[in-house]
């Protein structure tokens, strides 16, 4: 999947990100990835798209949504709805599976601040539109406006962000939900009882 990916230096101002993000203390000693964060889980069922990996999460593990606390909640989530084998995602090698979801990005990159340029998220589309061919979700779950924007323009369809609500793209069930990073959960934005939902009507309508 994605054949060129880590070797992908489209975004200068990401590169030089991913590769210079100073580890934090209590990371010390781990080597970071510091490459594109590849997708993992299996095609043919629920797609779950979030924004980019975490500097210090997936930028550190190499695995998308592991080992920072948006990882936290969406796995107890994932885990809640049947979607995975554990609740947790904190390294590559945690034996953590995927049962019919796929987890990946908008961008692969990890942005400053969370926050890649509209020139990034243009760039790193042509990923997630060989991943959408490919992979050829049934249901797919946008996490945040952002994701929202890159599925629009993948599939040429138009999603007004609405969070718990849908749009069908033919087959295709896109469900929205405000992503799961701390500023919402701790908010009360999103609750992981809504997550939970979300996720189970994605892996039902999937029939997964
Ligand atoms: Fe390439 Fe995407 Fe990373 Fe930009 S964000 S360098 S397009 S993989």
């Amino acid at each position: 999947m994605l054949p060129g990916l880590f070797d992908c230096r489209d975004c200068p101002r990401l590169v030089q990100y991913r590769e210079s993000v100073k580890p934090l203390p209590r990371f010390a000693g781990e080597t970071y990835w510091r490459r594109p964060v590849p997708p993992w889980g299996e095609p043919g069922g629920v797609m779950i798209v979030g924004l980019a990996p975490a500097a210090h999460g997936g930028n550190r593990t190499g695995r998308m949504f592991t080992g920072d606390r948006s990882a936290e909640f969406l796995f107890k989530a994932l885990h809640a709805a049947g979607l995975s084998n554990n609740p947790f995602s904190v390294s590559r090698n945690d034996g953590t599976r995927l049962r019919c979801a796929y987890l990946t990005s908008a961008v692969k990159c990890a942005p400053p601040n969370n926050r890649p340029l509209p020139s990034e998220v243009r760039n790193c589309l042509r990923w997630l539109r060989i991943e959408v061919d490919e992979v050829r979700p049934k249901s797919i779950v946008v996490l945040g406006r952002l994701a929202a924007q890159a599925i629009s323009s993948v599939m040429g369809i138009r999603i007004e962000f609405k969070h718990g609500s849908y749009v069908d793209a033919g087959n295709v069930r896109v469900f929205i939900s405000y992503h799961p990073s701390p500023r919402n959960t701790n908010t009360g934005r999103l609750s992981m009882e809504e997550l939970i939902d979300i996720l189970r009507k994605a892996g039902r309508w999937a029939g997964c």
